[in-house]
């Protein structure tokens, strides 16, 4: 496998850790959402977080999704990630160009703006769990850092990247997470800060050869390191005809009609992956029957 995760702990425990390569999945995305490069990096820093955050879950059929809204011009990101490693999503402007943030980087928190991130849990329970955070730099790293240690009180460390080829298809992609479990030492905390700080970016890293399991060795050597297992992690899309028959269905008798009414196939795009279905009037009216 090209792309996976790699879920760790050290310390005896104190100290739990996560960290993934996603290239051919951030560039499965470029490729379905025809995204600009700041719309890229966006949405590959997102996917790339988000199937660290969703392999944390620990039934098959949970499902996390992480919104984001902004006033900057890409507008907002949602996605999704299972329990497996699988994850899917899109942002709303895709073809956003920005120049270069003061670093030279892709400006990631200019495209985003001033706004509101959310992760969402759905653990089978009556209610999903909803937590809700500002947007601290809009960069997506460091507003899940924030995230953790406002609304879930974990203190973390979120590295995320997204390294671009000349030709705007992806380079490297991935990101690490590393969680301070409940009663870890001060002496802990204080080394791990030192360690942490010398990491200049994951994606020159990766780009230097370095695996997942290299990078977690590198910051977490000293604390006795035990890599727990590997898994993959893709960008996969669960829509089918069926389903968007059924979302059509919803919309209701009257939208429909005026669908057969104009005389044309009409064609819907999957938010998700961008694939395509198309629905001829005959269809439609099919749908009809169906409808309320
Ligand atoms: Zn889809």
């Amino acid at each position: 496998m090209t792309d996976y995760i790699v879920r760790a702990t050290a310390a005896e425990g104190q100290i739990r850790a996560f960290a993934s390569t996603t290239r051919e999945l951030v560039e499965t995305a470029r490729a379905a959402h025809n995204t600009s490069p700041v719309a890229t990096a966006a949405l590959g820093r997102l996917l790339t977080a988000a199937g660290m955050m969703g392999v944390m879950m620990k039934g098959e059929k949970d499902l996390l999704t992480i919104k984001i809204q902004g006033d900057g011009p890409i507008g907002g990101l949602t996605v999704t990630a299972d329990a497996k490693g699988d994850v899917k999503g899109y942002v709303f402007n895709p073809g956003v160009m920005l120049p270069p943030n003061a670093k030279g980087k892709l400006d990631v928190g200019g495209a985003l703006g001033v706004g509101v991130l959310s992760v969402i849990r759905d653990v089978g329970l009556k209610e999903p769990y909803v937590g809700q955070t500002i947007l601290v730099t809009g960069e997506i790293a460091e507003d899940l850092t924030y995230y953790y240690a406002t609304s879930e009180q974990t203190p973390s460390s979120v590295a995320l990247g997204v390294l671009m080829n000349t030709d705007n298809t992806v380079r490297q992609a991935g990101g690490f997470m590393i969680q301070l479990m409940p009663g870890a030492s001060d002496e802990i905390v204080t080394k791990l800060e030192r360690t942490l700080g010398e990491i200049t970016s994951i994606t020159s890293l990766l780009d230097a050869g370095n695996s997942p399991e290299m990078i977690l060795e590198h910051i977490l050597g000293e604390f006795g390191l035990e890599i727990l297992d590997r898994l993959p992690t893709r960008f996969v899309c669960n829509c089918t005809k069926d389903r968007v028959e059924k979302a059509i269905v919803s919309i209701g008798k009257k939208e429909i009609q005026e669908m057969i009414d104009d005389g044309k196939s009409i064609e819907v795009n999957c938010h998700f992956c961008n694939k395509h279905y198309e629905f001829t009037v005959e269809e439609l009216r099919e749908l009809l029957e169906q409808a309320k």
